[in-house]
């Protein structure tokens, strides 16, 4: 079932998002060749708790922390641990916080120090397919027109697109419906209508859309070891454009790649 939120909702959803936004965006800031996953991680926390909201990944399902970090070939759902990044890694950095009974949720792939052009390139497409499904995102249109977007900017790089994790509708629960998934033939008619709160998030890999969980039964890998990025934003949908709830400054760190 899905739910069309109020202008009170929206509203609290809108905060929510600029919160989630604004600690991303100094959780991003921190990475660093050197810097461990455990403290980002405890970054994350303290600044969400300063920001008077809850770390809305905390608990889920068992998950112990604050932010998914996922490394490299990690696709998602990564733990955070003693790893330090090093130069020429890809993180990504998946967060969400709860604020007054609401979700938002939100991901950036970032690079740390100089990446190789192969992942700065990986990371640059499936940043464009988040906003080109973003773009589709109108009332009228339908969960394939989404999905259809995302698979229009990624074929032609002949990337995989992650199946087994997909988008979802969002609001006083992380996950609500409907599923929103990256690949035309898995989503649905659904038409969008105003009101409804959806976080987009393509997982885009190199090689194999493959993925397998590793042992710690939480983190996804890819089958083939090649690199993965992610990119997510909580947006609503209006009687006009989308709204995105989560937006970056800069368009998003992620943007910063630096690459060699
Ligand atoms: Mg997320
Ligand atoms: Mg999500």
């Amino acid at each position: 079932m899905v739910h069309i939120k109020s202008q009170r909702e929206l509203e609290i959803m809108r905060k929510c998002g600029r919160l989630v936004s604004s600690v991303l965006q100094q959780v991003a800031a921190l990475v660093q060749p050197g810097v461990t996953l455990i403290d980002l991680d405890m970054a994350a926390e303290k600044l969400s708790r300063e920001a008077g909201a809850v770390p809305a990944f905390k608990g889920y399902q068992g998950f112990r922390h604050t932010l998914c970090l996922s490394v490299n070939e990690q696709v998602v759902h990564g733990i955070p641990s003693k790893r330090a990044l090093k130069e020429g890694d890809i993180v990504g950095v998946d967060f969400g916080l709860q604020y007054e009974g609401f979700y938002g949720d939100s991901a950036l792939t970032i690079a740390v120090g100089k990446v190789p052009e192969n992942a700065a390139r990986l990371m640059q497409v499936t940043k464009d397919s988040l906003y080109a499904a973003i773009s589709q995102a109108k009332s009228g249109n339908t969960l394939k027109d989404l999905a259809r977007a995302i698979e229009n900017v990624v074929r032609p790089h002949h990337y995989g697109i992650v199946r087994e994790f997909v988008g979802h509708g969002i609001g006083t629960r992380l996950h609500e419906d409907p599923q929103v998934p990256n690949y035309e033939e898995g989503a649905s008619n659904l038409k969008l209508r105003p009101g409804m709160t959806i976080a987009i998030e393509p997982m885009i890999n190199e090689g194999t859309a493959a993925v397998k969980i590793l042992e710690d039964r939480w983190t996804a890998v890819t089958l083939d070891g090649l690199l993965s990025a992610h990119f997510e934003h909580t947006i609503a949908i209006t009687d006009g454009e989308p709204e995105i709830f989560t937006e970056w400054e800069n368009g998003g760190l992620g943007t910063l790649t630096n690459h060699a």
